[in-house]
């Protein structure tokens, strides 16, 4: 077994930050997760409270906290358009704060802390697929900025703190990931289709489904990171954390279809502004570096994620809020 660890996961509550604190217990570490459930609910941890070794904070990762920890994972952020699209200038806050917030800490007893960003820092890129090195096509006064710049101030920050005050960082860029515990009234593709298909309900394709996603397994992406943190101080990243599997949204409808054995047809609405038209990580400094590649295909991801949301009950789950990103397509 690894040494044991204090480890803070801040957005721990969340969908990632779940299954992290789940893997990080099982490896006998002593979990702080930190959230203000903005995005996610007790459900998702509440079966960790027994665990001797798991503390919960519910707190805002704007505001600033002191804790004494070994390892800090930076998950605090809605990830969904719905959802960061809800309150923009708290999306960017919480990116921009939360990494100041976390750097400090870890500046202050010396943690080594990871960062939680996203392919979205390359925007609808015009390279594909898209290595660490493209410095992407982000629209920075569009309705996806939020997120997306502030996920690369922070970024910023990382490497800002890490040239000027020797912290010790690592930063992940997270491609589309899917599992258990996605929220679902978060809007994202994956459960969106899973949920409409299992109610035999229309599944919603935004524009003519045509653009592409690749889609990372959750326990997948757990390991990539946790790859990440357990890695050589050398190798600080960024480094790309995703399948390489590319799938265009229309086939993805297709397959959830076929797998769920759904009555369900396709409409189409209108695209919400800004979305990406092609994503696909290139994984090879990931696999030179790390060791690391996905091992769960689509098919079995689904399938999995599929009797998830078979067997919970949603209406145990907060009700979506009025303002969605696909209602910023102007419909
Ligand atoms: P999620 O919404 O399920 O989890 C985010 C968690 O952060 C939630 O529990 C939420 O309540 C919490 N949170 C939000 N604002 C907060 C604040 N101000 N203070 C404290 N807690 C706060 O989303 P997720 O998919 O689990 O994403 C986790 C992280 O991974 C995010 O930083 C996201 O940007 C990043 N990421 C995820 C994906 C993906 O496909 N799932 C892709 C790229 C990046
Ligand atoms: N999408 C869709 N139908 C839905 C939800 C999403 O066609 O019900 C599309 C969306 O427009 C985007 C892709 O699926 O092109 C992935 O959307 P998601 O919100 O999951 O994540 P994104 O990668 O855009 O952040």
């Amino acid at each position: 077994m690894a040494e044991s660890k204090r480890i803070l996961v801040t957005g721990g509550a969340g969908f990632l930050g779940s299954h992290l604190c789940e893997r990080l217990l099982e490896q006998g570490h002593d979990v702080v997760c930190l959230d203000n459930f903005f995005t996610s609910q007790k459900l998702n941890i509440v079966h960790l409270f027994q665990h001797d070794h798991f503390e919960f904070i519910r707190h805002d990762v704007t505001q600033p906290i002191w804790l004494e920890v070994d390892e800090i994972y930076n998950l605090a952020c809605p990830a969904s358009p719905v959802h960061y699209q809800y309150n923009a200038i708290k999306t960017i806050k919480t990116s921009v704060l939360g990494a100041i917030n976390v750097l400090g800490m870890a500046k202050r007893v010396r943690a080594k802390v990871l960062q939680a960003s996203t392919s979205e820092v390359y925007g609808d890129p015009d390279v594909h697929p898209q290595p660490e090195s493209y410095r992407g096509n982000v629209n920075p006064i569009g309705v996806r900025a939020c997120y997306d710049e502030g996920k690369r101030c922070a970024e910023t920050l990382f490497f800002d703190y890490h040239r000027m005050n020797g912290v010790n960082i690592r930063v992940v860029r997270i491609f589309n990931t899917y599992g258990p515990r996605m929220h679902p009234h978060d809007g994202r593709v994956v459960s969106n289709f899973i949920i409409q298909a299992l109610a035999d309900e229309p599944l919603t394709i935004y524009g003519d489904g045509s653009q592409t996603r690749s889609f990372c397994y959750v326990d997948d992406l757990v390991e990539g990171m946790m790859a990440m943190m357990a890695g050589p101080d050398r190798f600080i990243g960024p480094v790309n954390i995703g399948n390489p599997g590319e799938f265009t949204i229309r086939e993805l409808a297709e397959t959830v279809i076929d797998m769920t054995g759904s009555r369900s047809k396709l409409i189409e609405l209108p695209l919400p502004a800004d979305d990406p038209t092609q994503r696909r990580p290139d994984i090879t400094l990931a696999r030179k570096e790390l060791g690391w590649e996905p091992k769960v295909d689509l098919r079995q991801g689904l399938a999995r994620t599929i009797e998830y949301f078979k067997s919970i009950d949603i209406s145990h789950f907060r009700k979506p809020t009025s303002h969605t990103a696909h209602k910023s397509s102007g419909l």
